[in-house]
């Protein structure tokens, strides 16, 4: 344990090398110095830091509209709307919307989610929105809550986001109308949680969903995970599989989740699931005392996964 409380304690240092994320408001008030680990095994746990603040989702959502929305339509359609290779571009940004036949890269980048959005099951906003804090309910044995206040402040800042929407509809990429899709997109992304319910997120992809009540197939868990560990870190997912090498997902609010598919973490044996929360992120977008704090476990618990 004492190995493991060394390397929180030095990923704890690392976060005055980030910021915390200023282009959604509600996000800038966070404290930059948070950090907070949970793991989760079969039988037991481990939490580091301060792990009851709760944050929203933001981009770890992506991961899970993914796979309702493909649960629901099948991989061939979703295909039709979202391809699954990585950009190396940053998360919102729109340069590669005029090439690939228009279609986006992924669903891990904001234009890929966005369109996911507007492929969710149910016939209003409410619904779709609903389709995914179901599933993650399930998930969770829970209910989750949309923070309102994050969510508005970034309505109200989503110049970019809404410029992708209007692309995508011109292009034939949305199923619904821009505003619909923006938002039942931003809803999602405001999703609150702590990195325990990450933990369990993360321990859910470990075990492929088995003995969970969030049903989902396992060629749809599958690609879900193969999508983390190429397009998962942003515009550093190349790196983070080279040098961690774990499925893994990131929020500019700070949140990521990493799945140990079977490993060994002091007391914690099989599939791990870890949960992070550390809100000062660096430019790329993923939190910097988490993406050190992962390289570090990953490299003295042996825990790359390919
Ligand atoms: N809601 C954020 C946005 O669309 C999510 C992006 C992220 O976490 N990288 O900009």
């Amino acid at each position: 344990m004492e190995n493991l409380q060394q390397i929180y304690k030095q990923a704890a240092q690392m976060t005055y090398k980030g910021q915390v994320a200023t282009y959604i408001p509600a996000l800038a008030v966070n404290d930059p110095n948070a950090f907070a680990v949970s793991m989760m095994s079969a039988e037991d746990s481990i939490e580091l830091g301060e792990c009851a603040t709760m944050f929203t989702l933001q981009s770890v959502v992506k991961v899970i509209s993914f796979m309702v929305a493909t649960n629901h339509h099948g991989i061939e359609e979703i295909m039709h709307y979202v391809d699954v290779e990585p950009t190396g571009d940053s998360f919102n940004s729109i340069v590669r919307l005029e090439s690939n036949n228009n279609k986006p890269f992924n669903p891990m980048i904001n234009a890929g989610a966005i369109t996911i959005a507007s492929l969710l099951p149910g016939r209003t906003m409410y619904d779709k929105v609903k389709s995914v804090t179901l599933f993650l309910e399930q998930i969770l044995g829970k209910q989750v809550h949309i923070n309102n206040e994050v969510y508005f402040s970034e309505y109200h800042s989503a110049d970019y986001n809404r410029a992708i929407s209007y692309i995508l509809q011109a292009n034939g990429f949305l199923k619904s109308d821009v505003e619909e899709a923006l938002q039942v997109y931003l809803q999602l992304c405001s999703i609150s949680v702590n990195v325990s319910d990450l933990a369990k997120i993360a321990f859910y992809f470990a075990t492929n969903g088995k003995n969970s009540e969030a049903h989902c197939s396992i060629e749809v868990i599958n690609i879900a995970k193969a999508l983390m560990l190429t397009c998962g870190m942003y515009n550093f997912s190349g790196k983070f599989a080279a040098f961690v090498g774990l499925p893994a997902k990131s929020g500019v609010s700070g949140a990521i989740i990493a799945i140990v598919k079977q490993g060994e973490i002091e007391h914690l044996q099989g599939p791990i699931g870890i949960g992070l929360y550390g809100p000062a992120i660096d430019k790329v977008g993923n939190s910097v005392a988490g993406i050190e704090f992962l390289t570090q476990l990953s490299k003295q618990y042996e825990l790359f996964c390919l």
